[in-house]
């Protein structure tokens, strides 16, 4: 169809765009990717949980069953980016520990344990007298919990500093820029740039939640919205080998991710907000909340704040729509994003054949 079919314009480059070029440039096609601060946006906020279980929720069977592949795509991913890099992609399978901070929290465990077992989702209780490594730092007024083997965790710094080492050596060209306008060449798709036009055969748009460039806005049949959200780094405390720590403290939602070396990702806030602002009172709340949990995060080191904006869909599913034949959108990942990029990318490229 197109007289350059076989080169891709990936506009976006988060961990679904970065992800999608890797996919492309290994399919053999050529490919530029444009993003005026790569990784910097809700891909760099990340946990980088991959945790299909712990994400359960009510009415959210098919999420579950796209994570639980997911999971299986990353290990995969994880392997195809150590031949071409060199680089091993660490994927820690400590699966998560979900307890509750007081009595209406642990039946907020409970009904999380019910539709767990709706979905045949491994889970088991365990008791802090029986399994006293699980509960390493955690409050001794919490006496139980439930175990969710299988789940994961992945460095989404690590992750994107692998995946844009791979697009390197496959020779995708970065180009450090905003688009401003997605346009239908006459054979192809174009976009153009403060600095200039560049031109290829179809195109891809993985901007997550900012808003579509001109020229496809009122085309797409899909619609998103950001949800702000905020983790916060501390280091000097270490359970990385002990599983993930969720927790529901007095009805509010909490994790802590700990990476080998005292490393811990605490999250995370989640507001109807499309400005990137710490709000003092979302802070306190979380660093309470999360003092309380896990006393002995006392004389942890607090590092950074890190906000983004996760992109949800009306129906909050994730999508990859076609627009007009030539670009591919992709977008409203919401909190399963880092999760789901290399089914998404797999997806995506595969479309790209078709259309090719
Ligand atoms: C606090 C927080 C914690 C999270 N934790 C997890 C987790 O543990 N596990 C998980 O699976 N998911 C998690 N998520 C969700 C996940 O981060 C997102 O779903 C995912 O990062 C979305 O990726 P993306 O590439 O679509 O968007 P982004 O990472 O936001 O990337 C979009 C990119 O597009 C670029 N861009 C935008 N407009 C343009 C334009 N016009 N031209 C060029 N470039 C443009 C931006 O600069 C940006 O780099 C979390 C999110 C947040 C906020």
């Amino acid at each position: 169809m197109s007289s350059r079919p076989r080169s891709a314009l990936v506009v976006g480059g988060g961990v679904i765009g970065t992800t999608t070029a890797y996919r492309l440039a290994r399919a053999g096609w050529r490919v530029t990717l444009f993003d005026p601060t790569p990784g910097r946006g809700a891909s760099w906020a990340a946990a980088g949980m991959l945790a299909p279980i712990a994400e359960i929720a009510p009415g959210e069977k098919e999420n579950f069953r796209q994570q639980r592949g997911a999971l299986t795509a990353w290990r995969e991913l994880a392997d195809e980016l150590a031949v071409v890099t060199g680089d091993a992609l660490t994927i820690a399978a400590t699966g998560t520990l979900l307890v509750g901070f007081d009595a209406s929290d642990r039946r907020l465990v409970d009904q999380f344990e019910e539709v767990a077992t709706s979905f045949a989702a491994p889970s088991r209780r365990v008791q802090r007298e029986v399994d006293v490594d699980a509960f390493q730092g955690v409050s001794p007024r919490v006496r139980e919990g439930v175990l969710l083997e299988g789940d994961a965790w992945l460095d989404p710094d690590e992750a994107m500093c692998v995946l844009q080492k791979a697009n390197e050596i496959l020779g995708v060209e970065v180009v450090a820029e905003r688009v401003l306008d997605a346009a239908f060449g006459e054979s192809g798709v174009e976009v153009r740039t403060s600095e200039g036009t560049t031109r290829a055969g179809i195109g891809v748009v993985a901007t997550g939640a900012a808003s579509l460039p001109a020229g496809l806005r009122h085309r797409a049949v899909h619609h998103v919205r950001p949800v702000r959200g905020m983790t916060v780094r501390l280091e000097g405390f270490d359970r990385s080998n002990q599983p993930t720590l969720r927790a529901f403290v007095r009805g509010r939602s909490l994790y802590l991710v700990s990476r080998p070396g005292g490393y811990c990702v605490l999250g995370a806030s989640s507001d109807e907000q499309a400005e990137l602002a710490v709000e003092v009172g979302e802070l306190q709340r979380l660093l309470r909340d999360a003092l309380e949990l896990v006393p002995a995060l006392e004389c942890a080191t607090f590092r950074e704040t890190r906000q983004g904006l996760r992109p949800a869909s009306d129906d909050l599913a994730p999508f990859v729509e076609v627009i007009d034949q030539r670009w591919i959108w992709t977008s409203g990942h919401y909190r399963h994003g880092v999760t789901l990029a290399p089914l998404t990318a797999t997806a995506a490229c595969e479309l790209a054949e078709k259309m090719s």
